[in-house]
């Protein structure tokens, strides 16, 4: 894998750019909606990384009837707002990685209410050395989480079953990681709560957000408590799509005190607003 500098603005692909859109139906065209969508992010995945994203999704579906893991069956839309949707913030860790000068390899990263693990298993396959932690509050998701780890043999990565508001007290996950990164998991300043203590000073809160950016402007006392600031919104455009999602990048720039995250369920129900 190579991820390149980009602008998002910069470039779009359309159906239309891939050879054959009627055949989209067949596996090589799939892959090559995957490997043109990435390249849409500067990425250049190798024979190797495409094949295991779908052994990937293969794995999902074949857990999907009992474990519930997603809403989305077509194959296209699985690439587009599953995989792609999950890259997008890769060149966002690479610019993390240049302005701070720590080795990806080296980087400890978090996803927060993974899921079937989005966006922390397409970064994995792109990003083998990095330590990359999942943690998620349903039971069963997690023991996906493990057989997904085994089955597409991913290293350095473990998956933990439990709440944000318990972990972000734990010594081994408090602010011991260099980026946190969620997707589709609560409101900004809830979200802000759940990870911003388990980022290390200086380092970065990814949220992977929709369309709308309304919450960041209620995310003001948030970020004073928890000790962020907003440093990126981005917006982009999924390829092959007409998806408009938004990046936000949050700075740590002091420790999070010791009473966040408060008790389970709270931070929802009262949100730092
Ligand atoms: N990030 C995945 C899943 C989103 S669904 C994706 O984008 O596809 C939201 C997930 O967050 C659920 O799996 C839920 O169990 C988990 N979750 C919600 N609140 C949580 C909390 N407080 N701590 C840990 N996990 C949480």
């Amino acid at each position: 894998m190579k991820v390149n500098d980009i602008n998002h603005k910069n470039f779009r692909v359309r159906d239309g750019d891939l050879k054959d859109n009627a055949e989209l139906k067949d596996g090589i065209k799939l892959k090559d909606l995957l490997v043109t969508g990435a390249k849409e992010f500067g990425i250049e995945l190798n024979p190797d990384e495409a094949e295991t994203f779908f052994s990937y999704m293969n794995f999902i579906k074949t857990w999907n009837n009992k474990f519930n893991l997603t809403a989305i069956e077509d194959d296209r839309d699985f690439i587009i707002k599953h995989f792609l949707d999950s890259l997008s913030i890769l060149p966002y860790i690479k610019k993390f990685e240049n302005t701070e000068n720590i080795n990806i390899d080296n980087m400890s990263i978090i996803d927060i209410g993974t899921g079937a693990g989005f966006p922390a298993i397409p970064l994995k396959i792109l990003l083998k050395e990095t330590n990359i932690t999942m943690l998620d509050a349903v039971e069963k998701k997690v023991k996906f989480l493990n057989a997904c780890i085994s089955t597409l043999k991913l290293r350095n990565t473990w998956a933990f079953h439990g709440r944000a508001e318990d972990y972000g007290h734990d010594i081994k996950h408090r602010e011991r990681y260099d980026i946190a990164v969620a997707r589709a998991v609560a409101s900004m300043p809830v979200l802000l709560e759940y990870c911003l203590p388990f980022v290390k000073r200086e380092g970065i809160f990814i949220a992977m957000k929709g369309k709308n950016t309304e919450e960041v402007s209620i995310s003001q006392k948030a970020l004073e408590e928890l000790g962020g600031k907003i440093q990126e919104v981005r917006e982009i455009i999924l390829p092959f799509s007409d998806s408009i999602r938004n990046i936000i990048i949050v700075k740590k720039f002091r420790q999070t005190p010791p009473n966040y995250p408060r008790k389970a369920g709270k931070p929802s129900k009262n949100p730092l607003i």
